[in-house]
C-alpha cells in the first residue's frame, strides 16, 4: 500500500500520529494510498521548518525569488500529464479537465513570475520641505493555506506560488481525499531550487487545520472550500490573531433572458453544470429561464444532457467522471427524488447508472429538474454534483430579485444579445465573477477570484493584485536630510508645508 507522506523542510515524511486515511479511486471504488493525518507535533514541525527558512527566505532578493518560479513555472509544465494522471486517480475528473485545471494553476505561477512589477511600492519626492515618502510592502512570515478536494492542484497554485513570491513561507494543508497532485506540485518546487522549509505539506484533517489556525507562528490562513468550513476557519482564524481569506460554497445561478441565442445558451448551461460531474465551485447548478422561453430551453438542455459519455476519468472518450466518494453520490442522488416529491419535473433521471466493467465506481448520470422553486431542496443547498435546476420567472426583475436573495454569491452568468440587460446585469447582480454570455466566469490570473456573501468571509480575493496585498503588510516611510536649518523645537503636530 502507498502512503502519501508529509513534505516538511525539503523532505518527505512519514507522519508519527499513527492516524491514516484511505485514498480511493473513485472510478474503480479501489483503495489507492494511505495518506498520513497529522497531528498537532506534525503540524509544529512543518509550521517550525516554515519559520525557520524564513529567516533567510523573507529578506532574500527578488531576483533569487523569480529565477525559482521561472524554473518551477517550466517544471510544472512539463509534468502537467503526469499531474493530471493524479488529479484523475483519486479525484476522478477526466484527463482533459484535469489539464485544464493544471493550466489554470500555471497561470499563477506565471502571475507569480513577475512579482517585482507587482511589489513595486509608490514612492513620493518633496512632499514637503526636502521630505519623501516611500511606500513598500513586506512579506508576512509564515502563512497556510487549506484546500479542498475539487482542485487538488489549481486551488494549491492559487495560494503558493503568489505567497512565496511575496516572501513568506508556506504550509499547505492540501484535502485528504486527493492528496497527491498537491504533494507532486510541493515536490517540483524542490527540485525547482525552492530552499528547503519555503513550503511545506501536511496531510491531515480537522485536528491539523485547528492546530494552524491557532498556531502562534502562523500569521495568515488562505482557505478554500465549503461555506459552514470557511465560516468556522474565518472565525477561528481572526480570533487567534490571524488574518484570513476563506472562500466558501456556492450556487450559480445563468439568466437566459427571451433574446438568447437558445442553442448557444443551452450548450452552455450543460458544460458548466455537468463538466467535472458537477463538482466546481463556480458550476452553474442553477438555470432562471426567463418567460417564454422555458419549455424550448429545457427541451434543447435535455437533448444534450443525454448524449454525455460518462465513464472513468482515464478513458478519453469519457466527458464526465465519477463523484469522489460513494457517501457524496448517493447524497447527490438523493436529491433528485425529493425535488420530485416537493413538486419539481424530473426531466431528466441520472439516479440510476452504472458503467460497464467499473460497477464499484461512484458514478451517477446527469440529472435535469425543472419548475423547481426556491422552498426546494434541491434549489436551497449546494448539491455539488451533476444535478441542474431550471426555475422560471416571469420577468428579468423576478430574475433578479431571486438571484439576489441567495446567501451565495460566487459566480453567476447572463445570457442575452441586448447589451443593455448585460450592462444592467452586471451592475445589479450581488456575486464576485459575472459572466457575460461566459457560464463559467473564472477570471484570469492577473484579476482576483472570489465571491460575496457565504461565498467569501475576509475581504481579499484570491490571486491577482489581491493576492499581493494580501500577502503583504503596507510600510510606509518619511525621510528627511536634516539641514542645519531643520533645527529648533516645535511641539505642533507636524505638517506638511
Ligand atoms: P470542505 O470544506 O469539506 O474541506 C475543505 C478543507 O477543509 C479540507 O482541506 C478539509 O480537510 C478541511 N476541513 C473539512 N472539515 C473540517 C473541519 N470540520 N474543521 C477543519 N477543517 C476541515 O470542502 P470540500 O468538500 O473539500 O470541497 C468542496 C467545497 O469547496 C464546495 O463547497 C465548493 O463550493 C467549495 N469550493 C469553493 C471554491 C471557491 O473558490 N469559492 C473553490 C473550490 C471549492
Amino acid at each position: 500500500m502507498r502512503t502519501i507522506p508529509h513534505w516538511i523542510n525539503g523532505q518527505a515524511t512519514e507522519g508519527t500520529s499513527g492516524r491514516h486515511l484511505d485514498v480511493t479511486n473513485p472510478a474503480t471504488g479501489e483503495v489507492a494510498g494511505r495518506v498520513n493525518l497529522a497531528a498537532a507535533g506534525e503540524v509544529d514541525a512543518a509550521v517550525g521548518a516554515a519559520a525557520k527558512a524564513y529567516e533567510s527566505w523573507g529578506t532574500s532578493s527578488l531576483a533569487t525569488r523569480t529565477k525559482v518560479l521561472f524554473a518551477y513555472r517550466e517544471l510544472v509544465h512539463r509534468h502537467a500529464d503526469e499531474i493530471a494522471e493524479l488529479i484523475t486517480a483519486e479525484h476522478g475528473k477526466v484527463h482533459s479537465d484535469a489539464l485544464g485545471e493544471v493550466a489554470r494553476g500555471l497561470e499563477i505561477i506565471e502571475l507569480a513570475c513577475g512579482i517585482p512589477q507587482l511589489l513595486k511600492g509608490e514612492s513620493s519626492t518633496q512632499v514637503s520641505n526636502r521630505i519623501d515618502v516611500e511606500s513598500i510592502r513586506q512579506p508576512l512570515g509564515v502563512v497556510a493555506g487549506i484546500t479542498p478536494f475539487n482542485f487538488p492542484a489549481m486551488v494549491p497554485l492559487w495560494m503558493f506560488p503568489m505567497a512565496i513570491a511575496c516572501g513568506n513561507t508556506f504550509v499547505l494543508k492540501p484535502s485528504e481525499k486527493d492528496p497527491s497532485a498537491s504533494l507532486r506540485l510541493v515536490e517540483l518546487a524542490s527540485e525547482a531550487g525552492l530552499p528547503d522549509g519555503v513550503l511545506n505539506l501536511i496531510g491531515g484533517d480537522k485536528p491539523a487545520v485547528d492546530r494552524l489556525l491557532e498556531h502562534p507562528d502562523v500569521s495568515a490562513v488562505s482557505f478554500v472550500g465549503s461555506t459552514p468550513i470557511a465560516e468556522y476557519v474565518y472565525n477561528t482564524g481572526t480570533a487567534h490573531g490571524k488574518r484570513v481569506q476563506a472562500l466558501g460554497g456556492a450556487k450559480n445561478h445563468m439568466l437566459v433572458l427571451p433574446d438568447a441565442s437558445l442553442d448557444l445558451a443551452a450548450d452552455a448551461a450543460v458544460s458548466a453544470a455537468y463538466g467535472s460531474a458537477g463538482e466546481r465551485c463556480m458550476a452553474v447548478s442553477v438555470v432562471v429561464a426567463v418567460d417564454p422561453i422555458g419549455d424550448e430551453l429545457v427541451g434543447k438542455i435535455a437533448e444534450r444532457a443525454g448524449k454525455l459519455r460518462i465513464g472513468p476519468g482515464d478513458d478519453p472518450s469519457s466527458e464526465m467522471g465519477p463523484l469522489i466518494t460513494r457517501e457524496h453520490r448517493d447524497k447527490v442522488a438523493s436529491y433528485v427524488p425529493q425535488a420530485r416529491e416537493q413538486g419539481a419535473e424530473v426531466v431528466v433521471d441520472g439516479t440510476d447508472y452504472t458503467v460497464s466493467g467499473h460497477e464499484n465506481g461512484f458514478f451517477t448520470g446527469v440529472s435535469l429538474l425543472d419548475k423547481v422553486t426556491s422552498e426546494m431542496n434541491a434549489y436551497r443547498d449546494e448539491i455539488f454534483g451533476p444535478v441542474l435546476s431550471v426555475v422560471r420567472a416571469k420577468s428579468y426583475d423576478e430574475a433578479i430579485a431571486l438571484m439576489n436573495s441567495s446567501p451565495w454569491g460566487n459566480g453567476t452568468a447572463i445570457f442575452t444579445r441586448d447589451g443593455g440587460a448585460a450592462r444592467r446585469f452586471q451592475l445589479e447582480v450581488q456575486a464576485g465573477m459575472v459572466g457575460v454570455n461566459v457560464p463559467v466566469p473564472v477570471p484570469v490570473g492577473y484579476h482576483s477570484f472570489g465571491g460575496w456573501k457565504a461565498s467569501l468571509f475576509g475581504e481579499h480575493h484570491v490571486y491577482g493584485s489581491d493576492s499581493v496585498h494580501f500577502y503583504t503588510k503596507g510600510k510606509v516611510i518619511t525621510t528627511r536630510w536634516l539641514d542645519p536649518s531643520d533645527g529648533g523645537v516645535n511641539l505642533g503636530f507636524p505638517q506638511n508645508t
